[in-house]
């Protein structure tokens, strides 16, 4: 029989991740601050728990699906907190998207309580959790990815362990700035196609199969065309990454030029209200200063 996990964070992400490993024989006990997918869940067979550390307590791997590394360290390291009960058999795979100096600091304190810690951030969007195929990018110690492994196996169509604690983080974070940049290009080039009276669609499907074709493209220029913004992966979500990516480029004392460029269009939409759109929607800011939408 397979072990019983726990799961923190049912979001976009987090409750099509959690339903799929009670479809592959996962029990699962699990929690997130709105009832609503915590009572699906339930209706699944999963158990409910009140507190992080509750969980703690009943299980030894606690997988977490958060916003943001200060979700992730009240969850961990706050009042009723996983460190509250963790030991030596605690390990915490969180599959956020966060800062790598957060998941240092959360992976130390662990440390101190004998338990340890995966970072191991995912690719692919909310089709990708649905279907099971996400790309899994993991920092941590070898056997635990090793111990984890069939569980990546449920949620992911690739896990690779990339490197020590922080790693994983840092791997997603290469990975936002490439689709951030990749976005905004999408729009600077179709918004050039639009505004010259050629078919955009037409245009898409004339590239797809030549160097320029991405996964970038296919998931997203058919949205932009049918003004489909709705998340996905939200904006504001996008705008947490390259912050947390300009920070730790900052640190390394390196200029992320056109990365800072792609964070100041999109902080200007966010502004304007446009944070819950999916990041597709990116290309808005650039219509927008452009004076012309893309059709
Ligand atoms: P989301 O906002 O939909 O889900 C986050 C969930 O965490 C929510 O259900 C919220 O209620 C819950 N939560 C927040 N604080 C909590 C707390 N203290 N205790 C318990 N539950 C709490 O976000 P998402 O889109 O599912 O993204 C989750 C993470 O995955 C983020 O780090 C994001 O950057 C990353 N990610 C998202 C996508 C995507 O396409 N949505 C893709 C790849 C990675």
């Amino acid at each position: 029989m397979k072990e019983t996990l726990g799961f923190i964070g049912l979001g976009i992400m987090g409750k099509p991740m959690a339903k799929n490993l009670i479809n592959a024989g996962y029990k699962l006990i699990v929690l997130d601050v709105n009832p609503g997918p915590v009572k699906e869940l339930v209706e699944m067979g999963a158990v409910a728990a009140s507190t992080p550390a509750g969980i703690a307590g009943s299980v030894s791997k606690i997988i977490t699906m958060l916003p943001d590394g200060p979700e992730v360290e009240e969850v961990v390291l706050g009042a009723g907190g996983i460190i509250e009960n963790a030991g030596l058999n605690t390990a915490l795979i969180d599959m956020s998207s966060i800062s790598p100096t957060v998941t240092h600091k959360i992976a130390a304190s662990l440390k101190e309580k004998e338990a340890q810690a995966l970072d191991a951030p995912v690719s692919g969007g909310e089709p990708g959790a649905i279907k099971g195929e996400l790309a899994i990018m993991v920092g941590g110690p070898e056997t635990l990815f090793n111990e984890m492994k069939p569980v990546f196996d449920v949620l992911g169509k690739s896990a690779v362990l990339v490197g020590d604690t922080g790693a994983g983080q840092t791997t997603k974070l290469v990975n936002q700035i490439l689709v951030g940049i990749h976005i905004e290009a999408m729009g600077e080039a179709f918004l050039l196609a639009s505004k010259a009276g050629v078919d955009c669609m037409k245009v898409f499907q004339a590239i797809k199969g030549g160097l320029a074709g991405s996964n970038v493209l296919n998931a997203k220029v058919p949205l932009l065309l049918d003004r489909n913004f709705k998340p996905g992966f939200k904006i504001r979500l996008h705008q947490k990454d390259l912050k947390n990516a300009l920070e730790a480029s900052e640190t390394l004392g390196l200029d992320l030029k056109v990365t800072r460029i792609v964070q100041e269009m999109i902080g200007a939409l966010v502004d304007r209200g446009n944070g819950d759109d999916d990041h597709g929607g990116i290309v808005q800011e650039l219509e927008y200063r452009n004076k012309t939408e893309i059709m």
